[in-house]
């Protein structure tokens, strides 16, 4: 389920149901469930094992916020909504507004692709920042506290099995528990819901694996006023390699060089500098040799495979508990989507709670989920299988669908009609079946 197909947030849907939430994990995904959460319950206190940053700082809780964020624009859209007056936050903290049709350079199949006809706008920030502002949102709902420092341990049940509250620790070893009408795991890849579930009587999630084996190198560069454009070069088979440029707040560029299934990206800063060096475009090296890097060190990430936990295919699940964001599916980082699935997963909630209120939320949640994560794992796990070397299920219609996409992308290197349906798929605002649209198709097929 993409932007063009989800029905907007609607605050008038929303009715009372409960005294109060939990939200484990103050992520993107855990903000985002609080904020439609608080139209919901009287009370919505989200558990953070982290101190919650005053100001935009990277987290060690979400290490991955070290590292450059790419804003979709289903993602862009979605929290807009949800917290009015996030584009204006984030550019007052020094984000910046692209049109990413003139200011994105993207180099894809031997060539970069030519400009499309309409403007597409993108917010370019830190992930720090683009957290930052979604909190600022959440500090003005008097009814949702957030409690830093504090680590989830377990759920309580009732007789009956259902979750009817949570335990946490503090800081000082201090136990507590707090009792809940409806709990939000939020908490991220690391996610105990799966193992807990099996140790708790309940079958598993079954659970999809891709294997990319992608590292992440990331480095911070000045960046002179005037300059503010995005460079996109994603590896492209036999070419293991990829690299981005995304201009942040503070006068600098986040540049990040990615190497897929054991090509290593380097964190010495002379190897980094290798690195940069064997791209085709000049323009990687440039950045990051003949830049001057604004800290000193490489942020290093690896990212072994993309996961998707099925909890729509379960037959039973607890009562009164949901799962959202990461800790359902997170994806090869590469192409950007974790954040913006996240805010369609609290979309998602806000409708499944406004249509049938608590009574079988989770099934009716996971449903609408799975329909997010079906259209985005196409996109990301599709292009993995480009390389022979990944490994796990692969969608059906992969092969022949990758075949047509590297039609289309020669035919992008011209026709900038054909470079705007291609990245209105990678922004989610269209399904990868727009790309068989006849007015698409036409343009990719013709002699
Ligand atoms: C290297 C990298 C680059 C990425 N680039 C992009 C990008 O360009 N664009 C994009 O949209 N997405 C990107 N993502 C994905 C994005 O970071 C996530 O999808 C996004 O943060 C939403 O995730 P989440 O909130 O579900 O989980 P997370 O961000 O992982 O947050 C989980 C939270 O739960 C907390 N937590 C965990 N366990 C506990 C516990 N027991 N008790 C209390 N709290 C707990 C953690 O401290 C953390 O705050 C990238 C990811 C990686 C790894």
């Amino acid at each position: 389920m993409v932007l063009e197909k989800v029905t907007r947030y609607d605050r008038d849907r929303a009715s009372t149901l409960g005294s109060r939430a939990v939200v484990l994990g103050g992520s993107v995904a855990g903000l985002c469930a609080a904020r439609v959460l608080a139209d919901a319950f009287e009370e919505v206190v989200v558990i953070e094992r982290d101190r919650i940053p005053e100001t935009p700082s990277p987290r060690d809780g979400a290490p991955q916020t070290r590292h450059p964020h790419a804003m979709l624009e289903a993602g862009r859209a979605t929290i807009e909504d949800l917290f009015p007056g996030f584009g204006e936050r984030l550019l007052e903290a020094g984000g910046l507004l692209l049109d990413a049709s003139r200011e994105m350079r993207y180099y894809d199949g031997g060539d970069f692709l030519a400009d499309p006809p309409e403007r597409l706008p993108m917010y370019c920030a830190s992930r720090a920042l683009f957290e930052h502002a979604i909190r600022e949102g959440i500090e003005r709902l008097p009814s949702v506290t957030q409690r830093g420092d504090r680590v989830f341990t377990s759920y309580e049940t009732d007789d009956d099995g259902s979750v009817a509250g949570v335990e946490f620790r503090d800081d000082r070893g201090g136990v507590t528990t707090l009792p809940a009408d409806l709990v939000v795991d939020a908490t991220g890849r690391a996610s105990r819901t799966s193992s807990w579930l099996e140790a708790n009587g309940y079958e598993p999630p079954p659970t999809e694996s891709v294997e990319v084996d992608v590292t992440y190198s990331t480095i911070r560069v000045e960046r002179p006023g005037s300059a503010r454009h995005t460079l996109v070069v994603p590896p492209d088979p036999p070419r293991t390699r990829g690299a981005a440029a995304i201009p942040i707040e503070g006068g600098r560029w986040e540049v990040i060089l990615q190497g897929v299934h054991g090509d290593d990206a380097p964190t010495d800063p002379e190897a980094l500098v290798a690195f940069a060096e064997s791209f085709p475009v000049p323009e990687v090296a440039e950045l990051v040799r003949d830049r001057e890097w604004t800290e000193e060190g490489v942020h290093h990430y690896p990212f072994p495979s993309s996961v998707r936990r099925r909890y729509d295919r379960l037959d039973r699940f607890p009562d009164g508990l949901v799962v959202t964001g990461d800790a359902i599916a997170s994806f090869n980082p590469i192409y950007g989507q974790g954040m913006s699935v996240a805010a369609l997963d609290a979309l998602a909630l806000h409708h499944a709670l406004a249509t049938g209120g608590l009574d079988d939320l989770a099934p009716r949640f996971f449903d609408r989920t799975a329909g997010i994560v079906e259209a985005v794992w196409r996109v990301a796990v599709g292009a993995d299988f480009a390389f022979e070397a990944t490994a796990g299920p692969k969608p059906t219609g992969t092969d022949a669908f990758n075949r047509y996409v590297d039609r289309l992308v020669s035919t992008a290197h011209d026709d900038g009609r054909v470079t705007d349906a291609y990245y209105r798929v990678f922004r989610l605002e269209r399904e990868p079946t727009s790309l068989l649209r006849p007015g698409v198709l036409w343009r990719v097929l013709a002699p």
